[in-house]
Formats: C-alpha cells, structure tokens, sequence
C-alpha cells in the first residue's frame, strides 16, 4: 500500500510504501507525476496491490505496479483523508524498515475500509485502528485479567504495569499506590477486549453509545501518551 508520496524533481515521486515482505520502504517512481506515465495512477496515497520494485544501489526504484484498490472516496472527503494521513503516518513510524508486516498491511486495508465506506464514526475508527496497531507492534496491554492473579472481575488499569490489576493485588502492591489507575466500565473493557482479539476482517463490525466512545478516546489517549509518546504532526488535522 502507498503510505505517502510527495512531489521531488520535476516530475517525480518519492513514495513510501509498506510492504507485506519489508515493511516500510521508500522508493523513488520516476516520470510519476507526468500525467500520461504508467506510475502515475498507481502512485495516490492508499493505493493497495502488486508493486515491482528495481533494487538500486541506494534506493529501491518503482518499476510498475498493479492496482488491487483504489480507495478513490477518501482522497476526495477531507474528514476521512485526515484521519486516513493519520494512521498512515502512525504505522510509518511504527513499522519497522526490512521487517515483515503482513498484520499492519491487514489492518491499513480493513480500516480504509471501513473509511470508504463509512461504516462507523471516524473517531471509533481511530480508537480501534491505535489500540489494534500497538498490539501489533508489541505495545498492547494486559486487559483480560489481572496481571498477578488472572482475577477476570478486574477493571483497573495501571499504565505503569501494563494492564489490570485486581483490587486485592494492588492493595497487596502498594508501591502503585502512587499512581491514579484508569477505572474502565465493563462495557469499554469489553470493546477493547473485542478490539484486542477480533480477526481483521470483522474489526470495524460493532459500534457503541456515545459514552463508551467518549471513555474509549479518554482511554487512548492516556495509553499513548505513556506508550507512544510521539508528535504526529497529521493529528494536527484533526479536532
Ligand atoms: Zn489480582
């Protein structure tokens, strides 16, 4: 899928595309901004299919590509394109360079999606997308039980233990006692429990009352602060 592409030379592209093979590569499509050249329809932001790359000696060149999809609908809504820059530029960072990335591949093709077609409200698909995409990278949390005892009726969470704890082994563990943990409603532990264990292809399959979506972004945007602690600058799009 192509993540970004900008202009450089006359009429050339830098493209950054992740791969199922080498994850995140950068690649140069030359002649991809003629409007009359092969590169240039398969070379727009989200595009998803087959691309045959020419391994130069510093960069990988863009010899042809072959569309699967054309995620076309949100190149032209700007709402759905901020969010879809979003979490492009979030995987970007995320996936590593040279590394396999079938599930974070997945993942940027279910949730354009659900974007194309509209199917939940762009700040549920953001949750969704950020709490699937850490647990991908490695960065998820403990969310089924408790981290000590396995306590299944725990609601609490300790970002600086990496999930629930119980009420019993937090009082056991007093040197958390400093911190504030984040009380969860059984019905946003379940969500994220979904979240957590859904396959792909019925991520974007559920939607929630408007409180459990409030807590839900509440939520994330704890867990991201102590766990990605990045500036995105897309997210300056979106209010
Ligand atoms: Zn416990």
């Amino acid at each position: 899928m192509i993540i970004t592409a900008s202009p450089i030379k006359e009429c050339d592209k830098r493209i950054e595309v992740l791969t199922k093979e080498r994850g995140r590569i950068s690649a140069f499509a030359r002649g991809a901004r003629k409007p009359n050249c092969v590169l240039s329809a398969c070379t727009v932001p989200f595009t998803f299919g087959k691309f045959t790359f020419y391994e130069g000696r510093n960069a990988y060149n863009l010899v042809s590509g072959e569309i699967d999809t054309y995620f076309e609908e949100i190149t032209t809504d700007y709402e759905a394109l901020c969010y879809a820059s979003y979490f492009a530029e979030m995987v970007q960072y995320l996936a590593g360079e040279g590394m396999e990335a079938a599930e974070e591949l997945l993942l940027m093709y279910v949730t354009m999606r659900a974007l194309q077609h509209k199917l939940l409200p762009l700040p549920l698909v953001r949750v969704i997308f950020e709490m699937r995409l850490m647990m991908i990278e490695g960065e998820g949390l403990e969310l089924f039980g408790c981290l000590r005892c396995g306590n299944k009726d725990a609601y609490n969470v300790y970002l600086s233990q990496g999930g629930l704890l119980c009420a019993k082994c937090a009082a056991k563990q007093g040197k958390y006692a400093g911190e504030y943990p984040i009380k969860l409603s059984a019905d946003a532990k379940y969500t994220l429990q979904y979240i957590l264990t859904s396959p792909l292809e019925k991520l974007y399959a559920f939607t929630v009352t408007d409180r459990v979506l409030k807590e839900l972004q509440q939520f994330m945007k704890s867990y991201l602060a102590r766990y990605l602690p990045h500036k995105f600058k897309t997210l300056d799009f979106i209010v």
